[in-house]
Parts: C-alpha cells; structure tokens; sequence
C-alpha cells in the first residue's frame, strides 16, 4: 500500500521512499509513500526521476494498482532491489502547469454551473491547456466571450482552494456534492476527498490543485464546439 503525499500536500517536489515490491518484466517499483500522480480524474500522471543509491532513473509513467502506485522506470540500469531507499523528485514544471489547468477547469466548471446551470460530463488535460464537455444546450460564440471574462474575474478574486478528506457518510450529505455525481463512487471507498475553490465550486475530486485561483494566470477560451443538440465543449489555454 501507497501512502499517497499528493493528496495532502500538492506542492512536495521530493520525498525519501522505500521500495516495497519490484515487478521485474514491467521495470516498476511500489514505494511504501509517493508524491507522484498516477493519473485519473482527466489528469495525467506525473513524470519525474527516482534515485536509489548512486542511479538515477527516469519515471516515465506512473500508475494505480489497487491500493500501491507503480513507477516505471526507464533507462537500462538494472532495476533496484526491494527494500531500498529511494528518492524522488518530480519534473516540478509539468505537475505545476497540470495543477494550474486542473484547477481553471474548476473555475470554468463552477461559473457554467452557477451562471447557467450546465453539468460537465467529462474533461480532459495536458499542463497549460484542457477542455470540459457541457450539457448546454444554449451555448454559442457570444456566450462563450461572457464565459471567459467571468473565469478570469475568478482568478482576479484570487479565491483560495481547500483539500478535506471526509467520512463517506459526511460527504454525502453535502448537497453540492451530489450534483457532480458523488453517488457514482464505488461503495469500497470509506473516504472522499474534496477540493473546494471558497465560494465558486465544490468537488469529490483526487486530483493535484494550486492554492489560490491567482496562480492560475489568465484562462483563454480557445475554441469551442457543437458535438451535437445538447452536448458542448470549450477549450482553454494557461499563458
Ligand atoms: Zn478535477
């Protein structure tokens, strides 16, 4: 099992782990504790570099397994052996252009919400640029200008973001939590974390988020589209 550091603390660029398990076909280790993201929630995963004595491996990929995160490595050194020390550093500019985005897309996901009442029904993301998929109907060129003059007001606000881990129970009960469909969680998970930007929006959400929606800079929409009646979706671009 992963002690996982990202959830508690997004800014932890490096981090002393021991190697628990090595899968010898895939070049992958499982540390006891880790600071990388594995992806999910439309974010992907970090890449870094993991240091065990005097070698250095490049962490190409990094992926949850059950209850473990597995890091491969690359390069052709000889894989490390179980129960080393390692340390891990991550490639701090793609995780800090990721949390930027993955918090706009929050932004952009809180003000279609509580201007139009639209519900994102997927997403995606790469550092400095994503997208978000709408059910709204009513959205066109004029609308999406007024979009993005409201996203960037939020970033002006400079409004802080907030991680909790909560008991099941207590987060369900959490009525801005049940529109972003909570109740599809698996009913294994006892805890749900939430990031909440004070006063614009509140998710169950797993993901690595800057602390101030004033780190995130200007928000561009830079394109939009029709993918049918009802279903939309907008691009946005980090400078
Ligand atoms: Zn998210």
């Amino acid at each position: 099992m992963t002690d996982l550091l990202y959830q508690t603390d997004s800014y932890l660029q490096e981090f002393d782990a021991t190697i628990t398990s090595v899968l010898l076909p895939e070049r992958a280790v499982v540390l006891n504790r880790s600071a990388f993201y594995p992806g999910g929630g439309g974010q992907p995963c970090d890449f870094s570099t993991l240091t065990v004595g005097s070698e250095t491996y490049p962490v190409h990929k990094v992926k949850k397994q059950g209850e473990d995160v597995l890091h491969f490595l690359g390069g052709d050194a000889l894989p490390p052996s179980i129960d080393a020390a390692s340390h891990g550093t991550l490639d701090w500019a793609r995780r800090y252009g990721l949390m930027r985005t993955h918090t706009a897309l929050h932004i952009l996901c809180g003000v279609v919400f509580r201007d139009y009442g639209a519900r994102v029904t997927g997403g995606e993301m790469e550092p400095l640029r994503g997208r978000l998929d709408f059910e709204f109907e009513t959205m066109g060129g004029e609308l999406v200008r007024e979009i993005e003059i409201s996203i960037n007001k939020e970033v002006a606000q400079r409004r802080e973001i907030g991680v909790r881990i909560l008991p099941r129970e207590e987060a369900f009960q959490i009525q801005d939590l049940i529109r972003t469909k909570i109740n599809l969680l698996p009913p294994g998970i006892a805890h749900v974390r939430t990031v909440e930007i004070v006063g614009l929006d509140l998710q169950a959400d797993g993901g690595t988020h800057v602390h101030n929606t004033s780190e995130v800079g200007i928000i561009r929409i830079a394109d939009y589209k029709s993918k049918g009646a009802i279903n939309k979706r907008i691009y946005v671009e980090l400078a």
